[in-house]
């Protein structure tokens, strides 16, 4: 498929999704810490897993800055078990602390006033930070446009014929991002579709209304937020590993198109 129409069949998904399911509020947060750190938690893990992990944080009143730099290493690791791989991700957190107080003074503000791609090869350095990881927390906590690819991305790409699951990440990355520009643009691909006119008991994966999902944000990082989250709908509710409900998906009509 060439770029062009490839872009276009995503600035299509991007609206019928939109359309249909209205603003999916990720990610689901009450701060910009709290998003990265749910960014750390959810490598290799389902987000219900995450939650586990983030209540026993706050629970232990330990979800700031200062309370994981000041948490033994050994309690932040039973805290967050519940997301898995726990010891290595107790770990991950604290060596971003370091690097923000070493390098940023502790400030996740002057850390997100860096330009876009010095700090995206900053964080791609970190251990333990892949492009999934350091995406999510550029675009969703720090507002920068940059777009999220996950597995749920690759699978409907590869399904549509549009490009092979093993693409490379940022090719996808830049395809979208490309494509979806035009959207920013565009008052009537940014306006909310009214409640009445949204599918009966859907929302694809929407949360409810968080500080971070509400936040001030650039209309092009908007739509990149929405894509993002409105393909998890997909991928979990539709579009699943072991089976693609074809039938049911918003998505379908443009599967008979590709194929
Ligand atoms: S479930 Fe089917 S129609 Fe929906 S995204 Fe997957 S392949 Fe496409």
């Amino acid at each position: 498929m060439r770029i062009d129409a490839q872009q276009r069949q995503i600035r299509s998904y991007y609206r019928a999704l939109f359309r249909t399911w209205g603003p999916q509020h990720w990610w689901p947060a009450q701060s910009r810490f709290e998003v990265i750190v749910g960014a750390y938690l959810t490598q290799n893990t389902a987000w219900t897993n995450v939650e586990k992990a983030l209540a026993n944080v706050r629970a232990a009143r330990l979800l700031s800055l200062n309370g994981i730099r000041r948490a033994p290493l050994a309690e932040l690791e039973r805290l967050i078990r519940p997301a898995g791989y726990f010891r290595q991700k107790a770990r991950r957190l604290k060596i971003f602390i370091a690097y923000l107080d070493e390098k940023y003074a502790g400030s996740l503000a002057k850390l997100f006033a860096s330009p876009t791609e010095q700090l995206r090869e900053e964080l791609l350095r970190l251990h333990g930070i892949g492009p999934e990881t350091a995406d999510s927390i550029l675009l969703y906590a720090g507002n920068h446009p940059v777009f999220v690819v996950d597995a749920y991305t690759r699978r409907i790409l590869a399904r549509h014929g549009i490009l092979p699951e093993r693409t490379e990440y940022d090719e996808i990355r830049k395809l979208f991002e490309r494509a979806l520009e035009p959207a920013a643009r565009s008052v009537a691909d940014l306006r909310e579709p009214r409640n009445e006119s949204l599918a009966a008991g859907s929302r694809g994966a929407a949360h409810s209304p968080s500080p971070m999902s509400t936040a001030k944000r650039t209309a092009v990082a908007r739509v990149y937020n929405e894509m993002h989250g409105l393909i998890v709908g997909v991928g979990k509710n539709y579009c699943k590993k072991s089976k693609a409900r074809c039938d049911e998906c918003p998505l379908q009509k443009f599967l008979a198109k590709a194929n």
